[in-house]
This record gives structure tokens, C-alpha cells and sequence, in this order.
């Protein structure tokens, strides 16, 4: 644990808003939502006029976000993802339900021509969120901005947007 953090950082860089979105009950959801409000993006909140209600509509982008949990939302092959030891038809009937509907959810929205973004549970733990949530942000933004989809410079800023 570090200790409490003094304010240091300048209003709007980086470090700024990582300091600021690190609450303790912050639902993953909300740590997704500040992060791209603090950097400027303006959206809507589980819009119930698309399929599956994301978490995140940017119709300026194009773009929706879920923001999944790992358990309800089956993270294939992710340590977060483990069937329950009991009721395991129950769960699994449940679970494989729940996958189904994403998938069908997010092709139904990608024919209606929106970008699908599903940032994991397990991508927002403390050690990786920043990396992540910059990561979401050029993926909402920059579609021309990091054609090497795989390298990650984690300085890059998009002062222009
Ligand atoms: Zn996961």
C-alpha cells in the first residue's frame, strides 16, 4: 500500500487523472467512465436504445464500451473466470448464457455500425488499469493513430483531440 498520495500531479496530465480514479469502491464501470471524462470524451451511460446497454456510447467515435466482469461475462482462458464448485449446471447454463447474448449483442451493434470495445475486469487491476485505459482511449480515438495495434507507447498523448 502506498501511503496518501499529496497532490502533486498538474491539473489534466496523466498522472493527475490516475491519482484521481483510484477510489476504493469505485466500480469498474465508473474507474472506465472518469478515466475518459478526465481525458475530454463526452458520452452517454448505458444507453438502452443498443443492444445490451453499453456501459459507454460515443456517437461522436462511433464507438460503445462494455466493461465486463470476468465471472458474469465468461473471460475465456482469464484466472478471474472460474466456475462455481457447486450448482455447476445451474452456473454453467447461466454463464454460457450470458456469453451468448454478448456475442450476439456485439454483432448486432457492429451491424449497425458501431466499433465494440470490451475492456476486462482483470485489465483494470491496480498494476495495469493505466496502461489499459490509455490503451482504450487511442483505440477510441486514433484509429489512425496506432496502426501497430499490439505496441503499446504508453507516452503518447493526443494533444489535438
Ligand atoms: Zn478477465
Amino acid at each position: 500500500m502506498a501511503g496518501k498520495r499529496v497532490e502533486k500531479y498538474e491539473r489534466g496530465t496523466r498522472s493527475y487523472i490516475m491519482s484521481h480514479i483510484r477510489g476504493e469502491n469505485t466500480s469498474i464501470e465508473t474507474l472506465v467512465r472518469s478515466f475518459l471524462f478526465a481525458k475530454g470524451l463526452r458520452f452517454r451511460k448505458n444507453d438502452k436504445r443498443y443492444p445490451g446497454h453499453p456501459d459507454v456510447v460515443l456517437p461522436k467515435y462511433h464507438t460503445v464500451v462494455f466493461v465486463n466482469g470476468c465471472f458474469w461475462h465468461m473471460h475465456e482462458g482469464c484466472t478471474k473466470h472460474s466456475m462455481p464448485k457447486s450448482n455447476v449446471e445451474f452456473w454453467s447454463a447461466k454463464l454460457v448464457r450470458n456469453r451468448e447474448r454478448d456475442i450476439k449483442q456485439h454483432a448486432e451493434l457492429e451491424a449497425m455500425g458501431w466499433k465494440v470495445i470490451v475492456v476486462w475486469e482483470c485489465e483494470l487491476g491496480k498494476k495495469v488499469r493505466e496502461e489499459r485505459l490509455e490503451r482504450l482511449y487511442r483505440e477510441i480515438v486514433g484509429n489512425a493513430v496506432d496502426p501497430d495495434d499490439g505496441a503499446v507507447d504508453t507516452e503518447r498523448e493526443n494533444p489535438d483531440v
